[in-house]
């Protein structure tokens, strides 16, 4: 048994042949061309998202969200401590204060009740973040909430892309989704990202932010002659040599998660008898699902000694986040809060094993077998 990789990044042959087309047609490498079009048209057909915004990563769109929503010093974006890096800093980097929700150990999302708590005069903004590609089972509730008390939510859509909650796709629910195309996500283009405006208030300070602070876009329907500078902007957009290779994907996105699919069904089944014992894999979600991750929550905290043993045996897993509020950055925004008691319980014994559309049913058996001997010695 060769190394087995944590993740091989997609690569299906009609993105290959469509970057191909693309280089020998001479159009333009950076965007927008047909290509982004193209991916619009489709995600707007298959999701019923209206505008889209095709960015170079989550990163760049969790920005343009921090940037169009003008945050003073006194104002709050609650997110969860367990989440990446840049669902933060997007926000922190403008100035405002960041406060942290706690998880719940089954699927390491808050309670609905956690959140209503920790709710101010000052709270602008909440992020929910769709880890593995779940949703919590209130987002409605959460989206009437945030109505009511005007603040804005946001969705960190990062792993999300297909997963819906009830009838309708993850993305859906907030005045602002932002997807990632990361090459550890299920679909990608090496890195980008997609932003997702349904508070229609919003969208004509984010062209105009997206589009490096220009009001280039208004060129196009001939408002203006020429572009100029009119909002504090970046260089946000995804290129169309990226594009070229993610559309392919996006059309075909449903047959490359029915591989996910049935590779994280064969863990589950062949990790049954310790699921539940000696781990947890959250594995029964009601709705449409993305299959995006196969994260286990040990029960001992053994993550180490578990990581190494796997590592000596030739496969490569990994740890999630580290939580936020005990980063050297992050935890001088939770200074006199609340402890986060299932963070700091759960969080340490995280585990993601290999899931990518390479990986074979045999690797799949030999990566349980070998955690059963861990187990059942
Ligand atoms: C991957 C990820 C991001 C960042 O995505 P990029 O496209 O790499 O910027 C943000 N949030 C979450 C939850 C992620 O998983």
């Amino acid at each position: 048994m060769k190394e087995i990789k944590f993740n091989i990044p997609l690569q299906i042959k009609e993105s290959i042949n469509n970057v191909k087309k693309l280089l020998k047609s001479g159009e333009p490498l950076h965007g927008p061309g047909k290509n982004i079009l193209e991916i619009k048209k489709e995600v707007e057909n298959k999701f019923n998202f209206k505008n889209i915004f095709l960015t170079n990563s989550c990163t760049s769109a969790l920005e343009i969200c921090a940037l169009a929503l003008n945050l003073k010093p006194e104002h709050e974006v609650l997110l969860p401590s367990f989440t990446f890096i840049t669902t933060a800093s997007s926000f922190a980097r403008t100035g405002c204060k960041l406060r942290y929700f706690d998880i719940e150990k089954a699927k390491l999302m808050p309670k609905f009740e956690d959140i209503k708590k920790k709710i101010t005069r000052q709270t602008k903004v909440i992020i929910i973040v769709h880890y593995q590609g779940y949703s919590v089972d209130y987002l409605d509730s959460l989206q009437q909430l945030c109505k009511q008390k005007k603040i804005i939510l946001i969705e960190d859509a990062a792993q999300a892309f297909g997963s819906f909650f009830k009838k309708k796709p993850l993305g859906s629910y907030g005045d602002f989704s932002c997807f990632s195309f990361h090459e550890t996500k299920n679909i990608h283009s090496g890195t980008g990202g997609m932003l997702v405006v349904n508070n229609k208030k919003f969208i004509n300070k984010i062209n105009f932010i997206f589009d490096k602070g220009t009001n280039r876009n208004l060129m196009g329907t001939n408002k203006v002659k020429y572009y100029t500078w009119v909002e504090i902007g970046s260089a946000f957009l995804m290129t169309e040599l990226s594009a070229s290779f993610l559309l392919p994907q996006i059309k075909d996105y449903k047959k490359i998660f029915i591989k996910r699919s049935n590779l994280f069904m064969k863990y589950v089944e062949n990790l049954k008898e310790l699921n539940n014992k000696n781990f947890i894999i959250t594995n029964k979600y009601k709705y449409k699902y993305n299959f995006h991750a196969l994260v286990i929550i040990l029960e001992k905290n053994i993550r180490d000694s578990f990581l190494r043993y796997l590592k000596k045996n030739k496969i490569n897993a990994v740890i999630s986040y580290m939580p936020l509020h005990k980063s050297s950055f992050g935890k001088k925004f939770h200074k006199n809060q609340k402890k986060l008691i299932n963070t700091d319980l759960y969080v340490k014994n995280v585990v993601r094993l290999p899931l990518h559309n390479s990986l074979t049913f045999k690797e799949v058996n030999y990566i349980s077998e070998k955690i059963k001997n861990y187990f059942i010695k």
